[in-house]
C-alpha cells in the first residue's frame, strides 16, 4: 500500500510541474478512494481568474461529481502542498478521511504564497481583521434558519 501513497503523491507533484508551465500555480493535488484516482487537479487560479481554483478545491468538485455526493468520507486527498485555510475548511466540510502532503506552508511562503496571515485572520476579533466584516439584517437572515429546522423532507449534511 505504501508504494500507492508514494505513487498518487508522485500524480500530485507531477501535476504541478505540469501546471507551472501551462501558467498556474505550482500546486497539484490527487483524491483517491480505495486504492483508486477519482479526481486530480492543479492550480487554475491564473488559468481561470477563479481565486477560489486551488488545487484541492477543484479536486474535490470533480470527485463530488464524479462520486455524485457530497459526501467524500473514505477518499485521501494527496496534496504537493500543505493545504491553505480555504483547502483545509474544504477538506473538512468534504469529510475527507486523510491527507497527505509533501512541501510545507514555510516552503510555499519562501516562494510569496504567504497564507499565515489567513489562519491569524481566523482568531483575529471581527474589529481587528483586515477585512471590513459588518453585520446586517440578522433577523431577517434568520428566517431561512427556522424555514430549515420546519423543513421536513432537507438533506441533512
Ligand atoms: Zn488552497
Amino acid at each position: 500500500m505504501l508504494e500507492k501513497y508514494l505513487l498518487f503523491m508522485r500524480r500530485a507533484i507531477e501535476l504541478s510541474l505540469e501546471c507551472v508551465k501551462r501558467g498556474g500555480g505550482p500546486f497539484g493535488a490527487v483524491i483517491a478512494k480505495n486504492g483508486k484516482i477519482v479526481s486530480e487537479s492543479c492550480n487554475q487560479v491564473t488559468i481561470l481568474n477563479d481565486p477560489t481554483a486551488h488545487a484541492e478545491i477543484s479536486a474535490i468538485r470533480e470527485a463530488a461529481r464524479k462520486l455524485n455526493t457530497f459526501d467524500l468520507s473514505g477518499c485521501e486527498i494527496y496534496a504537493s502542498c500543505e493545504p491553505c485555510p480555504m483547502c483545509f475548511g474544504a477538506i473538512y466540510w468534504a469529510r475527507i478521511d486523510r491527507v497527505f502532503f509533501a512541501s510545507t506552508r514555510s516552503d510555499a511562503e519562501n516562494i510569496g504564497f504567504d497564507d499565515s496571515f489567513i489562519y491569524e485572520e481566523i482568531s483575529r476579533p471581527v474589529r481587528e481583521r483586515s477585512i471590513e466584516f459588518k453585520q446586517l439584517l440578522r433577523g431577517e437572515a434568520l428566517e431561512a434558519f427556522r424555514a430549515w429546522e420546519e423543513a421536513e423532507d432537507k438533506v441533512k449534511y
